[in-house]
């Protein structure tokens, strides 16, 4: 009787936890690392906008034979940062040239801390891989283009940075009426409540444009129209575009978890994209219409392949690779200078930096690492010339579409 009872309760137990387990089994394979409830969220292992200041100057201090030049292009709106660019190689030249840009979303912030890795590679490194991309690419940074944005405050669920720039809506700064709408893309900050802009929204094509009484009706109300550089942050970026004229722009962003596909429920480490202007999008300024060039558009295929394969090969833990849904954003940095001639590609790497979607200390050297790797094999399949001779069909073919997003795994 009392071993009856004894195996009654053993098999209850069984039972139990294994009704535990299947309760526990997560939607996804719990390749994550997750943040944990009571894991207290901290970002000071990430630069600050003054961090990030001292080692661009300390790099450029122990530069090798002027290999590198330091300026500042610009400020931020409200605390006045100084807006770096980070130039490796010439504008005028017939090298190839690429243009790589990280934190216009100031809560974004792993792209600076891979771009901070691979500057000081090319800054200081005499290994002949480096040298050969020297050599034969010009290559220039912005890292951290939204300084403002990435400064830390307190919120009740931990520290925070945030998407927007800093900054007020003030018609009088560009000569306009008082009453004057501001563009949509001027609001409160979803996470901060500070008012101020979605700095990647603020692009247009036509790169000369000033926001003037004279140009005031192109002031934008809905997502499909380009904007009207109203911050600092994006003339400084479009300055750089402009004198560089790059045949290659990197915008570096992150992203809340997603898995793969239907049929692979891997979380997503990157979603990349070549494109995000439809085919058909004309925007006329002045008698110029901006579209997007097949030729561009094949070259961005050509990259964002390059990178998918790059982090495919071997035992690679970044394999959960896929593309990015498609979009229609001509105000994005991305969308205008794709449509002035520039291939694109499009790095949302996985966590975004506030505690309501951080994946926690962890993963950050992880997918710092991921996407050091991916800037690196393109800076590297421009010197060799291998990125011209990939399929730009393997984008559309080969790169897994149409991630579900999901939620945590309790
Ligand atoms: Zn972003």
């Amino acid at each position: 009787m009392r071993k009856t009872a004894f195996s009654a309760l053993l098999t209850f137990l069984l039972l139990f936890s294994f009704s535990i387990s299947a309760f526990a089994e997560p939607q996804s394979k719990p390749n994550g690392p997750w943040i944990q409830p009571n894991q207290e969220v901290k970002l000071e292992s990430l630069m600050s906008p003054e961090q990030l200041e001292e080692k661009l100057h300390q790099i450029n201090e122990r530069a090798r034979d002027g290999r590198m030049d330091l300026e500042v292009v610009g400020h931020s709106a409200t605390y006045e940062y100084p807006i770096y660019a980070v130039k490796f190689g010439e504008a005028d030249t017939d090298n190839p040239k690429v243009f790589i840009q990280t934190q216009i979303h100031g809560d974004e912030q792993l792209g600076t801390e891979a771009s901070i890795d691979l500057i000081q590679q090319l800054a200081m490194s005499n290994n002949k891989d480096i040298v050969e991309i020297l050599d034969n690419v010009t290559v220039w940074f912005i890292p951290m283009l939204n300084p403002d944005g990435a400064v830390i405050f307190d919120t009740p669920n931990g520290q925070s940075k945030q998407r927007q720039n800093i900054q007020t809506w003030d018609p009088a700064e560009y000569g306009l009426d008082e009453g004057t709408s501001a563009p949509w893309y001027y609001r409160p900050d979803s996470v901060s409540g500070e008012m101020g802009f979605d700095v990647n929204r603020d692009f247009h094509p036509h790169l000369d444009l000033e926001l003037s009484p004279e140009t005031a009706d192109l002031i934008p109300s809905v997502s499909s129209q380009p904007g009207v550089f109203a911050t600092p942050e994006a003339r400084a970026s479009r300055d750089v575009f402009a004198e560089l004229q790059p045949d290659l722009f990197i915008d570096h962003h992150h992203r809340y978890s997603n898995v793969v596909s239907e049929e692979d429920d891997s979380l997503n480490t990157l979603q990349v994209i070549a494109q995000v202007v439809n085919d058909d999008t004309m925007v006329s300024y002045d008698g110029v219409d901006y579209q997007l060039e097949e030729d561009s558009l094949n070259l961005s295929k050509q990259v964002n392949s390059l990178v998918y394969q790059s982090l495919q090969k071997g035992n690679s833990p970044f394999s959960a690779v896929s593309r990015y849904p498609e979009v229609n954003l001509p105000g994005t940095a991305l969308g205008s200078y794709s449509m002035n001639g520039a291939a694109i590609m499009l790095y949302e790497t996985r966590g975004q930096q506030h505690p309501y979607g951080h994946t926690g200390q962890k993963a950050n050297g992880q997918y710092t690492k991921q996407s050091y790797i991916g800037l690196y094999e393109t800076l590297r399949g421009f010197a060799t010339g291998e990125v011209y001779e990939i399929d730009p069909e393997f984008y559309d073919e080969e790169i897994p579409y149409g991630s579900p997003s999901i939620g945590r795994p309790n």
